[in-house]
Protein backbone atom coordinates (compact mmCIF):
# COMPACT_ATOMS: atom_id res chain seq x y z
CA UNK A 1 0.00 0.00 0.00
CA UNK A 2 1.47 3.15 -0.99
CA UNK A 3 1.58 6.37 1.52
CA UNK A 4 -1.63 8.18 0.01
CA UNK A 5 -3.63 5.33 0.27
CA UNK A 6 -3.04 5.16 4.11
CA UNK A 7 -3.39 8.13 4.89
CA UNK A 8 -6.22 9.64 3.16
CA UNK A 9 -8.40 6.83 1.87
CA UNK A 10 -9.55 6.45 5.51
CA UNK A 11 -13.23 5.45 3.94
CA UNK A 12 -11.81 2.32 2.10
CA UNK A 13 -12.09 -0.28 4.87
CA UNK A 14 -11.74 -2.82 2.42
CA UNK A 15 -7.81 -1.80 1.74
CA UNK A 16 -8.03 -1.44 -1.65
CA UNK A 17 -4.49 -1.73 -2.94
CA UNK A 18 -4.16 0.36 -5.82
CA UNK A 19 -0.93 -0.49 -7.00
CA UNK A 20 -2.72 -4.28 -7.61
CA UNK A 21 -5.80 -2.81 -9.45
CA UNK A 22 -3.81 -0.63 -11.62
CA UNK A 23 -1.48 -3.46 -12.63
CA UNK A 24 -4.75 -4.81 -13.62
CA UNK A 25 -5.89 -2.09 -15.61
CA UNK A 26 -2.41 -2.31 -17.32
CA UNK A 27 -3.16 -6.31 -17.95
CA UNK A 28 -6.78 -5.37 -19.54
CA UNK A 29 -4.50 -3.12 -22.43
CA UNK A 30 -5.93 0.23 -20.58
CA UNK A 31 -3.84 2.88 -21.43
CA UNK A 32 -3.05 5.25 -18.32
CA UNK A 33 -2.02 8.33 -20.61
CA UNK A 34 -5.62 7.75 -22.88
CA UNK A 35 -8.63 9.10 -22.40
CA UNK A 36 -11.13 6.22 -22.09
CA UNK A 37 -13.90 5.57 -23.95
CA UNK A 38 -17.34 4.27 -22.15
CA UNK A 39 -18.98 0.77 -22.42
CA UNK A 40 -22.16 2.37 -23.33
CA UNK A 41 -24.13 5.08 -23.79
CA UNK A 42 -27.70 5.62 -23.59
CA UNK A 43 -29.80 7.18 -26.07
CA UNK A 44 -31.61 10.58 -25.09
CA UNK A 45 -35.15 8.33 -24.71
CA UNK A 46 -33.50 5.66 -22.79
CA UNK A 47 -31.68 8.40 -20.48
CA UNK A 48 -34.83 10.21 -20.01
CA UNK A 49 -36.72 6.55 -19.15
CA UNK A 50 -33.91 5.95 -16.44
CA UNK A 51 -34.53 9.52 -14.92
CA UNK A 52 -38.00 9.09 -14.40
CA UNK A 53 -37.18 5.82 -12.36
CA UNK A 54 -35.17 7.41 -10.37
CA UNK A 55 -36.91 10.80 -10.21
CA UNK A 56 -36.89 10.76 -6.07
CA UNK A 57 -33.04 10.00 -5.78
CA UNK A 58 -32.24 12.61 -8.47
CA UNK A 59 -34.92 15.16 -6.30
CA UNK A 60 -33.52 13.98 -3.17
CA UNK A 61 -29.41 14.59 -4.33
CA UNK A 62 -30.68 17.90 -5.60
CA UNK A 63 -31.72 19.24 -2.37
CA UNK A 64 -29.60 17.82 -0.03
CA UNK A 65 -26.35 19.05 -2.35
CA UNK A 66 -28.28 23.09 -2.37
CA UNK A 67 -28.24 22.78 1.74
CA UNK A 68 -25.14 21.06 2.68
CA UNK A 69 -22.23 21.56 -0.39
CA UNK A 70 -23.46 25.22 -1.41
CA UNK A 71 -22.75 26.47 1.79
CA UNK A 72 -18.90 25.14 1.58
CA UNK A 73 -17.76 28.14 -0.43
CA UNK A 74 -14.35 28.00 -1.87
CA UNK A 75 -14.41 24.50 -2.54
CA UNK A 76 -15.16 23.40 -5.75
CA UNK A 77 -17.51 20.21 -5.55
CA UNK A 78 -19.23 18.30 -8.29
CA UNK A 79 -21.93 15.73 -7.09
CA UNK A 80 -22.87 12.72 -9.60
CA UNK A 81 -25.74 10.12 -9.28
CA UNK A 82 -25.29 6.27 -11.15
CA UNK A 83 -27.39 3.56 -11.01
CA UNK A 84 -26.46 0.18 -10.20
CA UNK A 85 -25.10 -0.02 -13.40
CA UNK A 86 -22.40 2.74 -13.50
CA UNK A 87 -24.99 5.03 -16.11
CA UNK A 88 -24.24 8.36 -14.66
CA UNK A 89 -27.72 9.72 -14.42
CA UNK A 90 -27.59 13.23 -13.30
CA UNK A 91 -24.86 15.69 -11.63
CA UNK A 92 -25.10 18.97 -9.72
CA UNK A 93 -22.07 21.65 -8.82
CA UNK A 94 -19.03 23.29 -9.76
CA UNK A 95 -19.68 24.40 -13.55
CA UNK A 96 -15.64 24.70 -14.10
CA UNK A 97 -15.32 20.92 -12.54
CA UNK A 98 -18.37 19.92 -15.17
CA UNK A 99 -16.57 21.54 -18.35
CA UNK A 100 -13.61 19.11 -17.55
CA UNK A 101 -14.79 15.98 -17.18
CA UNK A 102 -18.11 16.97 -19.99
CA UNK A 103 -14.73 16.94 -22.40
CA UNK A 104 -13.33 14.06 -21.36
CA UNK A 105 -17.01 12.39 -21.87
CA UNK A 106 -17.79 12.05 -18.61
CA UNK A 107 -21.77 13.26 -19.07
CA UNK A 108 -25.56 11.82 -18.41
CA UNK A 109 -26.26 8.67 -20.00
CA UNK A 110 -22.56 7.45 -19.66
CA UNK A 111 -22.05 4.01 -17.83
CA UNK A 112 -18.54 3.57 -15.89
CA UNK A 113 -17.39 0.56 -15.93
CA UNK A 114 -13.79 -0.90 -14.17
CA UNK A 115 -13.49 -2.91 -17.49
CA UNK A 116 -13.05 0.46 -19.79
CA UNK A 117 -12.55 3.17 -16.96
CA UNK A 118 -9.76 1.80 -15.36
CA UNK A 119 -9.95 2.57 -11.22
CA UNK A 120 -13.33 4.94 -10.62
CA UNK A 121 -14.92 5.43 -7.06
CA UNK A 122 -18.19 4.52 -8.56
CA UNK A 123 -17.41 0.88 -9.57
CA UNK A 124 -15.12 0.41 -6.74
CA UNK A 125 -18.00 1.55 -4.09
CA UNK A 126 -20.91 -0.39 -6.12
CA UNK A 127 -18.21 -3.63 -6.02
CA UNK A 128 -17.79 -3.28 -2.30
CA UNK A 129 -20.42 -2.01 -1.06
CA UNK A 130 -19.26 0.91 0.63
CA UNK A 131 -17.78 4.45 0.64
CA UNK A 132 -14.78 4.70 -1.18
CA UNK A 133 -12.49 7.50 -2.10
CA UNK A 134 -10.08 7.45 -5.01
CA UNK A 135 -7.69 10.48 -4.81
CA UNK A 136 -5.31 12.16 -7.23
CA UNK A 137 -2.64 9.64 -8.19
CA UNK A 138 -4.66 6.54 -7.18
CA UNK A 139 -6.58 6.65 -10.39
CA UNK A 140 -5.37 4.69 -13.32
CA UNK A 141 -5.85 7.23 -15.72
CA UNK A 142 -3.32 10.44 -15.53
CA UNK A 143 -6.19 12.69 -16.72
CA UNK A 144 -7.35 12.09 -13.00
CA UNK A 145 -4.70 12.55 -11.26
CA UNK A 146 -5.83 15.95 -10.39
CA UNK A 147 -9.29 14.77 -8.96
CA UNK A 148 -10.55 13.57 -5.56
CA UNK A 149 -13.53 11.55 -5.85
CA UNK A 150 -15.62 9.80 -3.29
CA UNK A 151 -18.20 7.81 -3.68
CA UNK A 152 -20.82 5.95 -1.82
CA UNK A 153 -23.65 3.25 -2.22
CA UNK A 154 -27.01 4.42 -2.05
CA UNK A 155 -29.70 1.73 -1.21
CA UNK A 156 -33.51 1.78 -1.81
CA UNK A 157 -34.91 1.77 1.14
CA UNK A 158 -37.58 -0.81 0.54
CA UNK A 159 -35.94 -3.04 -1.56
CA UNK A 160 -32.88 -3.39 0.53
CA UNK A 161 -31.17 -3.43 -3.20
CA UNK A 162 -28.60 -0.99 -4.10
CA UNK A 163 -29.71 2.08 -6.05
CA UNK A 164 -27.05 3.32 -7.42
CA UNK A 165 -24.49 5.61 -5.96
CA UNK A 166 -23.64 8.83 -4.73
CA UNK A 167 -20.51 10.70 -5.75
CA UNK A 168 -18.39 13.80 -5.16
CA UNK A 169 -15.57 14.96 -7.28
CA UNK A 170 -13.07 17.93 -6.23
CA UNK A 171 -9.40 18.99 -6.73
CA UNK A 172 -7.52 16.86 -5.58
CA UNK A 173 -5.82 19.93 -3.67
CA UNK A 174 -9.22 19.83 -1.56
CA UNK A 175 -9.35 16.40 -0.69
CA UNK A 176 -10.11 16.13 2.83
CA UNK A 177 -11.64 13.94 5.22
CA UNK A 178 -14.27 15.98 5.88
CA UNK A 179 -16.04 15.41 2.80
CA UNK A 180 -16.17 11.83 3.12
CA UNK A 181 -18.56 12.76 6.61
CA UNK A 182 -20.15 14.69 4.35
CA UNK A 183 -20.77 12.48 1.55
CA UNK A 184 -22.24 9.82 4.14
CA UNK A 185 -24.33 12.39 5.97
CA UNK A 186 -26.13 12.79 2.75
CA UNK A 187 -26.83 9.17 2.22
CA UNK A 188 -28.38 9.23 5.33
CA UNK A 189 -30.34 12.28 4.89
CA UNK A 190 -31.46 10.53 1.03
CA UNK A 191 -32.32 7.34 2.24
CA UNK A 192 -34.50 8.74 4.70
CA UNK A 193 -35.85 11.35 2.40
CA UNK A 194 -36.54 8.17 -0.15
CA UNK A 195 -38.11 5.96 2.81
CA UNK A 196 -40.32 9.18 3.91
CA UNK A 197 -41.64 9.58 -0.09
CA UNK A 198 -42.05 5.80 0.06
CA UNK A 199 -44.20 5.68 3.08
CA UNK A 200 -45.94 8.95 2.05
CA UNK A 201 -46.78 7.32 -1.03
CA UNK A 202 -47.75 4.44 0.35
CA UNK A 203 -49.97 6.03 2.94
CA UNK A 204 -51.15 8.12 -0.29
CA UNK A 205 -52.50 5.66 -2.57
CA UNK A 206 -53.72 3.97 0.74
CA UNK A 207 -56.19 7.02 1.40
CA UNK A 208 -57.18 7.17 -1.58
CA UNK A 209 -58.23 3.96 -2.14
CA UNK A 210 -60.50 4.70 1.39
CA UNK A 211 -61.80 7.74 -0.46
CA UNK A 212 -62.57 5.95 -3.16
CA UNK A 213 -64.21 3.07 -2.01
CA UNK A 214 -66.04 4.25 0.27
CA UNK A 215 -70.00 4.96 -0.38
CA UNK A 216 -70.01 8.08 2.05
CA UNK A 217 -68.88 11.16 0.30
CA UNK A 218 -66.29 13.21 1.83
CA UNK A 219 -64.99 16.18 1.20
CA UNK A 220 -61.58 18.00 2.89
CA UNK A 221 -60.72 21.95 3.49
CA UNK A 222 -58.53 24.18 4.35
CA UNK A 223 -59.02 26.49 7.23
CA UNK A 224 -60.57 29.27 4.75
CA UNK A 225 -62.63 26.66 3.70
CA UNK A 226 -61.30 25.86 0.19
CA UNK A 227 -61.87 22.45 -0.66
CA UNK A 228 -58.47 20.26 -1.02
CA UNK A 229 -59.47 17.19 -1.82
CA UNK A 230 -62.86 15.51 -2.75
CA UNK A 231 -63.91 11.60 -3.34
CA UNK A 232 -65.74 10.08 -5.97
CA UNK A 233 -68.91 9.12 -4.01
CA UNK A 234 -68.71 13.30 -3.69
CA UNK A 235 -68.42 13.71 -7.01
CA UNK A 236 -71.46 11.68 -7.89
CA UNK A 237 -73.35 13.33 -5.07
CA UNK A 238 -72.44 17.22 -6.27
CA UNK A 239 -72.75 15.78 -10.26
CA UNK A 240 -69.09 17.48 -10.28
CA UNK A 241 -65.62 16.65 -11.17
CA UNK A 242 -62.83 17.04 -8.94
CA UNK A 243 -61.11 19.25 -10.58
CA UNK A 244 -64.30 21.75 -10.41
CA UNK A 245 -64.78 20.81 -6.62
CA UNK A 246 -61.13 21.50 -5.93
CA UNK A 247 -61.51 25.03 -7.28
CA UNK A 248 -64.46 25.87 -4.79
CA UNK A 249 -64.81 27.09 -1.12
CA UNK A 250 -67.12 24.66 1.04
CA UNK A 251 -69.43 27.96 1.45
CA UNK A 252 -70.76 27.55 -2.49
CA UNK A 253 -72.57 23.76 -1.38
CA UNK A 254 -75.57 25.16 0.84
CA UNK A 255 -75.91 21.33 2.50
CA UNK A 256 -72.77 21.15 4.05
CA UNK A 257 -71.31 24.43 3.82
CA UNK A 258 -72.73 25.96 7.27
CA UNK A 259 -71.69 22.98 9.34
CA UNK A 260 -68.06 23.07 7.80
CA UNK A 261 -68.35 26.83 8.24
CA UNK A 262 -69.54 26.46 11.72
CA UNK A 263 -66.99 23.89 12.77
CA UNK A 264 -64.22 26.02 11.21
CA UNK A 265 -64.90 28.86 13.26
CA UNK A 266 -66.10 26.98 16.38
CA UNK A 267 -63.71 24.19 16.52
CA UNK A 268 -66.68 21.97 17.37
CA UNK A 269 -67.57 18.80 15.68
CA UNK A 270 -71.11 18.41 14.08
CA UNK A 271 -72.10 14.92 13.91
CA UNK A 272 -75.62 13.01 12.44
CA UNK A 273 -76.96 15.92 11.01
CA UNK A 274 -79.71 15.34 8.54
CA UNK A 275 -79.91 16.57 5.36
CA UNK A 276 -81.76 16.53 2.56
CA UNK A 277 -80.23 17.28 -0.95
CA UNK A 278 -81.20 17.68 -4.21
CA UNK A 279 -79.52 17.54 -7.38
CA UNK A 280 -79.50 19.44 -10.57
CA UNK A 281 -82.34 16.83 -12.22
CA UNK A 282 -84.85 17.71 -8.78
CA UNK A 283 -83.95 14.45 -7.52
CA UNK A 284 -84.17 14.49 -3.32
CA UNK A 285 -81.42 12.65 -1.66
CA UNK A 286 -81.25 12.34 2.56
CA UNK A 287 -77.69 12.40 4.46
CA UNK A 288 -76.55 11.63 7.18
CA UNK A 289 -74.02 14.80 7.48
CA UNK A 290 -70.73 14.83 9.71
CA UNK A 291 -68.69 17.90 9.91
CA UNK A 292 -65.49 17.89 11.72
CA UNK A 293 -62.97 20.20 12.73
CA UNK A 294 -59.47 19.13 11.61
CA UNK A 295 -56.43 19.89 14.12
CA UNK A 296 -52.34 19.12 13.75
CA UNK A 297 -49.79 18.01 15.85
CA UNK A 298 -49.22 21.44 17.93
CA UNK A 299 -53.78 21.46 18.30
CA UNK A 300 -54.20 24.73 15.50
CA UNK A 301 -57.08 24.48 13.52
CA UNK A 302 -55.79 23.51 9.97
CA UNK A 303 -58.83 22.96 8.08
CA UNK A 304 -62.70 21.26 8.14
CA UNK A 305 -63.50 17.13 7.10
CA UNK A 306 -67.37 16.27 5.84
CA UNK A 307 -68.41 12.95 5.36
CA UNK A 308 -71.85 12.54 3.92
CA UNK A 309 -73.90 8.87 4.13
CA UNK A 310 -76.41 8.61 1.82
CA UNK A 311 -79.77 7.28 4.03
CA UNK A 312 -82.07 8.12 1.10
CA UNK A 313 -83.10 4.33 0.87
CA UNK A 314 -83.56 4.16 4.87
CA UNK A 315 -85.62 7.17 4.60
CA UNK A 316 -87.71 5.92 1.64
CA UNK A 317 -88.46 2.57 4.03
CA UNK A 318 -89.09 4.53 7.13
CA UNK A 319 -91.88 6.72 4.53
CA UNK A 320 -93.62 3.49 3.78
CA UNK A 321 -93.53 1.73 6.41
CA UNK A 322 -95.54 5.02 7.80
CA UNK A 323 -97.43 4.76 5.02
CA UNK A 324 -98.40 1.20 5.18
CA UNK A 325 -99.85 1.82 8.52
CA UNK A 326 -101.61 4.41 7.54
CA UNK A 327 -102.81 2.61 5.14
CA UNK A 328 -104.00 -0.34 7.60
CA UNK A 329 -105.91 2.47 9.99
CA UNK A 330 -107.60 3.69 6.83
CA UNK A 331 -108.38 0.10 5.67
CA UNK A 332 -109.97 -0.53 9.00
CA UNK A 333 -111.62 2.49 9.34
CA UNK A 334 -112.96 1.76 5.69
CA UNK A 335 -114.56 -1.51 6.62
CA UNK A 336 -116.39 -0.45 9.85
CA UNK A 337 -117.34 3.06 7.26
CA UNK A 338 -118.33 0.59 4.37
CA UNK A 339 -120.39 -2.01 6.59
CA UNK A 340 -122.60 1.25 7.79
CA UNK A 341 -123.44 2.17 4.01
CA UNK A 342 -124.32 -0.87 3.19
CA UNK A 343 -126.90 -1.38 5.55
CA UNK A 344 -128.32 2.15 4.70
CA UNK A 345 -128.35 1.39 0.34
CA UNK A 346 -130.25 -1.99 1.01
CA UNK A 347 -132.61 0.11 2.54
CA UNK A 348 -132.40 2.67 0.11
CA UNK A 349 -132.99 0.66 -3.03
CA UNK A 350 -136.05 -1.52 -1.46
CA UNK A 351 -137.95 1.69 -1.28
CA UNK A 352 -136.68 3.24 -5.00
CA UNK A 353 -137.91 -0.36 -6.34
CA UNK A 354 -141.17 0.77 -4.54
CA UNK A 355 -141.60 4.20 -6.00
CA UNK A 356 -140.67 2.55 -9.57
CA UNK A 357 -144.29 3.50 -10.69
CA UNK A 358 -143.44 7.54 -9.77
CA UNK A 359 -140.43 7.68 -11.71
CA UNK A 360 -141.74 9.33 -15.11
CA UNK A 361 -138.89 8.30 -17.32
CA UNK A 362 -137.83 4.28 -16.70
CA UNK A 363 -134.06 5.06 -17.48
CA UNK A 364 -133.72 7.63 -14.38
CA UNK A 365 -135.44 4.66 -12.68
CA UNK A 366 -132.81 1.82 -13.87
CA UNK A 367 -129.64 4.36 -14.26
CA UNK A 368 -130.47 4.87 -9.88
CA UNK A 369 -131.14 1.29 -9.16
CA UNK A 370 -127.56 0.79 -11.29
CA UNK A 371 -125.45 3.51 -9.63
CA UNK A 372 -126.66 1.71 -5.90
CA UNK A 373 -126.07 -1.68 -7.39
CA UNK A 374 -122.19 -0.57 -8.25
CA UNK A 375 -121.84 1.49 -5.30
CA UNK A 376 -122.93 -1.65 -3.51
CA UNK A 377 -120.50 -3.75 -5.23
CA UNK A 378 -117.71 -2.15 -4.61
CA UNK A 379 -118.46 -2.05 -0.96
CA UNK A 380 -118.62 -5.54 -0.76
CA UNK A 381 -114.94 -5.93 -2.68
CA UNK A 382 -113.76 -3.45 -0.25
CA UNK A 383 -114.74 -5.44 2.61
CA UNK A 384 -113.62 -8.34 1.82
CA UNK A 385 -109.98 -6.97 0.96
CA UNK A 386 -110.15 -5.22 4.46
CA UNK A 387 -111.47 -7.19 6.76
CA UNK A 388 -110.21 -10.60 7.78
CA UNK A 389 -112.62 -12.77 6.45
CA UNK A 390 -114.43 -15.27 8.70
CA UNK A 391 -113.13 -18.28 6.90
CA UNK A 392 -114.48 -21.81 7.63
CA UNK A 393 -112.77 -24.44 5.97
CA UNK A 394 -114.42 -28.06 5.68
CA UNK A 395 -114.58 -30.35 2.47
CA UNK A 396 -115.92 -29.02 -0.47
CA UNK A 397 -117.00 -30.84 -3.68
CA UNK A 398 -115.16 -28.36 -6.44
CA UNK A 399 -117.69 -29.84 -9.31
CA UNK A 400 -120.73 -28.86 -7.46
CA UNK A 401 -118.87 -25.14 -6.23
CA UNK A 402 -118.07 -24.61 -10.11
CA UNK A 403 -121.78 -25.73 -10.86
CA UNK A 404 -123.45 -23.38 -8.59
CA UNK A 405 -120.96 -20.28 -9.78
CA UNK A 406 -121.82 -21.16 -13.31
CA UNK A 407 -125.41 -21.01 -12.44
CA UNK A 408 -125.27 -17.84 -11.27
CA UNK A 409 -123.12 -16.22 -13.85
CA UNK A 410 -125.67 -17.83 -16.43
CA UNK A 411 -128.04 -15.03 -16.87
CA UNK A 412 -125.13 -11.95 -17.83
CA UNK A 413 -123.47 -14.58 -20.08
CA UNK A 414 -126.70 -15.43 -22.06
CA UNK A 415 -126.97 -11.71 -22.11
CA UNK A 416 -123.59 -10.82 -23.85
CA UNK A 417 -124.03 -14.60 -26.33
CA UNK A 418 -121.01 -16.10 -24.38
CA UNK A 419 -121.74 -19.62 -24.42
CA UNK A 420 -120.28 -21.10 -21.49
CA UNK A 421 -118.65 -24.86 -21.77
CA UNK A 422 -118.14 -26.45 -18.99
CA UNK A 423 -115.87 -30.28 -18.81
CA UNK A 424 -115.70 -32.03 -15.55
CA UNK A 425 -113.46 -34.73 -15.70
CA UNK A 426 -114.61 -36.29 -12.76
CA UNK A 427 -116.94 -36.04 -9.80
CA UNK A 428 -117.06 -35.44 -7.17
CA UNK A 429 -113.47 -33.73 -6.72
CA UNK A 430 -112.36 -32.67 -3.50
CA UNK A 431 -110.81 -29.88 -1.60
CA UNK A 432 -110.73 -28.21 1.52
CA UNK A 433 -111.85 -24.30 1.83
CA UNK A 434 -114.28 -21.90 2.02
CA UNK A 435 -117.50 -22.48 0.25
CA UNK A 436 -118.51 -19.29 -0.32
CA UNK A 437 -114.69 -17.54 -0.62
CA UNK A 438 -114.49 -20.35 -3.53
CA UNK A 439 -117.54 -18.86 -5.39
CA UNK A 440 -116.19 -15.55 -4.78
CA UNK A 441 -113.36 -16.30 -7.14
CA UNK A 442 -115.24 -18.35 -9.87
CA UNK A 443 -117.41 -15.45 -10.30
CA UNK A 444 -114.80 -13.09 -10.47
CA UNK A 445 -112.95 -15.45 -12.74
CA UNK A 446 -116.01 -15.81 -15.00
CA UNK A 447 -116.99 -12.67 -15.01
CA UNK A 448 -113.62 -11.09 -16.58
CA UNK A 449 -113.73 -13.83 -19.21
CA UNK A 450 -117.12 -12.54 -20.20
CA UNK A 451 -116.29 -8.87 -19.85
CA UNK A 452 -112.84 -9.44 -22.01
CA UNK A 453 -115.51 -11.30 -24.63
CA UNK A 454 -117.92 -7.83 -24.57
CA UNK A 455 -120.00 -9.71 -26.70
CA UNK A 456 -120.17 -13.32 -28.47
CA UNK A 457 -117.81 -15.56 -27.63
CA UNK A 458 -117.27 -19.06 -25.54
CA UNK A 459 -116.00 -19.05 -22.07
CA UNK A 460 -114.48 -22.46 -21.22
CA UNK A 461 -113.78 -23.78 -17.82
CA UNK A 462 -111.96 -26.95 -17.57
CA UNK A 463 -112.08 -28.98 -13.83
CA UNK A 464 -110.00 -31.89 -13.21
CA UNK A 465 -107.64 -33.39 -10.76
CA UNK A 466 -103.98 -33.48 -11.81
CA UNK A 467 -100.66 -35.59 -11.18
CA UNK A 468 -99.57 -33.48 -8.63
CA UNK A 469 -102.47 -33.98 -6.16
CA UNK A 470 -104.04 -30.45 -7.04
CA UNK A 471 -107.17 -29.66 -8.49
CA UNK A 472 -106.99 -27.73 -11.90
CA UNK A 473 -109.89 -25.24 -12.78
CA UNK A 474 -108.95 -23.81 -16.21
CA UNK A 475 -111.01 -20.90 -17.22
CA UNK A 476 -110.22 -19.76 -20.58
CA UNK A 477 -112.07 -16.99 -22.69
CA UNK A 478 -112.01 -15.67 -26.63
CA UNK A 479 -111.68 -12.07 -25.41
CA UNK A 480 -109.13 -9.40 -26.15
CA UNK A 481 -106.28 -10.96 -24.29
CA UNK A 482 -103.60 -9.13 -21.91
CA UNK A 483 -100.56 -7.70 -22.90
CA UNK A 484 -97.39 -8.37 -21.20
CA UNK A 485 -97.24 -5.23 -18.72
CA UNK A 486 -100.97 -5.71 -17.89
CA UNK A 487 -100.30 -9.49 -16.79
CA UNK A 488 -97.76 -8.01 -14.56
CA UNK A 489 -99.96 -5.82 -13.00
CA UNK A 490 -103.11 -7.82 -12.87
CA UNK A 491 -104.09 -7.97 -8.93
CA UNK A 492 -102.52 -4.84 -8.14
CA UNK A 493 -105.10 -2.92 -6.29
CA UNK A 494 -107.24 -0.47 -8.58
CA UNK A 495 -105.66 -1.70 -11.91
CA UNK A 496 -108.44 -2.08 -14.15
CA UNK A 497 -108.81 -1.10 -18.20
CA UNK A 498 -112.94 -1.22 -17.67
CA UNK A 499 -114.59 2.15 -17.38
CA UNK A 500 -116.77 0.35 -14.64
CA UNK A 501 -114.22 -1.65 -13.05
CA UNK A 502 -112.97 -1.61 -9.46
CA UNK A 503 -109.52 -3.04 -10.21
CA UNK A 504 -110.10 -5.29 -7.07
CA UNK A 505 -111.74 -8.35 -8.22
CA UNK A 506 -108.20 -10.34 -9.20
CA UNK A 507 -106.47 -8.89 -5.97
CA UNK A 508 -109.47 -10.77 -3.75
CA UNK A 509 -108.83 -13.74 -6.03
CA UNK A 510 -105.22 -13.95 -5.13
CA UNK A 511 -106.02 -13.51 -1.73
CA UNK A 512 -108.36 -15.97 -1.39
CA UNK A 513 -106.31 -18.60 -3.28
CA UNK A 514 -103.28 -18.03 -1.09
CA UNK A 515 -105.63 -18.49 1.84
CA UNK A 516 -106.37 -21.93 0.43
CA UNK A 517 -102.45 -22.73 -0.03
CA UNK A 518 -103.45 -22.27 -3.97
CA UNK A 519 -101.66 -21.13 -6.93
CA UNK A 520 -102.72 -19.04 -10.14
CA UNK A 521 -101.30 -19.17 -13.57
CA UNK A 522 -102.18 -16.54 -16.23
CA UNK A 523 -101.37 -16.96 -20.00
CA UNK A 524 -102.51 -14.43 -22.29
CA UNK A 525 -102.06 -12.64 -25.92
CA UNK A 526 -103.23 -9.23 -26.98
CA UNK A 527 -106.79 -9.91 -29.29
CA UNK A 528 -106.26 -13.56 -28.48
CA UNK A 529 -107.70 -14.38 -25.05
CA UNK A 530 -106.59 -15.79 -21.71
CA UNK A 531 -106.28 -18.73 -19.86
CA UNK A 532 -106.49 -18.41 -15.86
CA UNK A 533 -105.95 -21.72 -14.13
CA UNK A 534 -106.52 -21.86 -10.35
CA UNK A 535 -104.46 -24.82 -8.83
CA UNK A 536 -106.05 -25.86 -5.20
CA UNK A 537 -104.90 -29.18 -3.15
CA UNK A 538 -107.05 -32.04 -3.22
CA UNK A 539 -107.74 -33.07 0.07
CA UNK A 540 -107.07 -36.73 0.70
P1 LIG B 1 -111.81 -5.23 -12.88
O1 LIG B 1 -112.45 -6.44 -13.43
O2 LIG B 1 -112.66 -4.51 -11.93
O3 LIG B 1 -111.19 -4.35 -13.90
P2 LIG B 1 -109.84 -7.10 -11.97
O4 LIG B 1 -108.87 -7.06 -10.86
O5 LIG B 1 -110.82 -8.23 -11.93
O6 LIG B 1 -110.60 -5.71 -11.96
O7 LIG B 1 -109.10 -7.10 -13.32
C1 LIG B 1 -108.13 -6.13 -13.55
C2 LIG B 1 -107.86 -5.96 -15.02
O8 LIG B 1 -107.24 -7.12 -15.54
C3 LIG B 1 -109.05 -5.79 -15.90
O9 LIG B 1 -109.49 -4.45 -15.93
C4 LIG B 1 -108.57 -6.27 -17.24
O10 LIG B 1 -107.86 -5.26 -17.90
C5 LIG B 1 -107.59 -7.34 -16.89
N1 LIG B 1 -108.17 -8.68 -16.99
C6 LIG B 1 -108.51 -9.50 -15.99
N2 LIG B 1 -108.95 -10.66 -16.47
C7 LIG B 1 -108.94 -10.58 -17.82
C8 LIG B 1 -109.28 -11.46 -18.91
N3 LIG B 1 -109.77 -12.68 -18.70
N4 LIG B 1 -109.07 -11.02 -20.17
C9 LIG B 1 -108.57 -9.80 -20.41
N5 LIG B 1 -108.20 -8.92 -19.42
C10 LIG B 1 -108.40 -9.31 -18.16
MG1 LIG C 1 -112.96 -8.16 -12.38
Amino acid sequence: MDYQTGARASMNKQNICFTTLKKECAERGLDPASIPAFKHTLTDKALAHKQAQHVSFIQAITHFFNKFISSLSGIPILAAANDRDGYVLHMIGDSAIKETITKMGIRNGVQMTAEYNGINSACLALEYGEPVSVIGSQHFHEYLHDAACYSIPISDPHESEVLGTLSFMTAADFAHPLLETLLMTMKESIERELKLLKQNERLRLLNELIMDTTTSGMMISDKDGNILNANKALEQLFNKSKPELLGKNIRDFACVGPYMDHALKSGVPHLDIEAAFTNEKGQQSFYLLDALPIFDDTHTLVGSFAQLRNITSRKQTEQMLLNTEKLAAVGQMAASAAHEIRNPLTTIRGFIQLLEPSFHQQEHYDLVLEEIDRINLIISEFLILSKPQATCFEQQNLVQILKDTVALSQPQASMHNVQIQVHFFADPIFIRGDGNQLKQVFINLIKNGMDAIESHGVLSIHLKANEQGEAAVKITDTGIGMTETQIQKLGTPFFTTKKEGTGLGFMIIKRIVNQHNGKIEVKSKKGEGSTITVLLPLSE
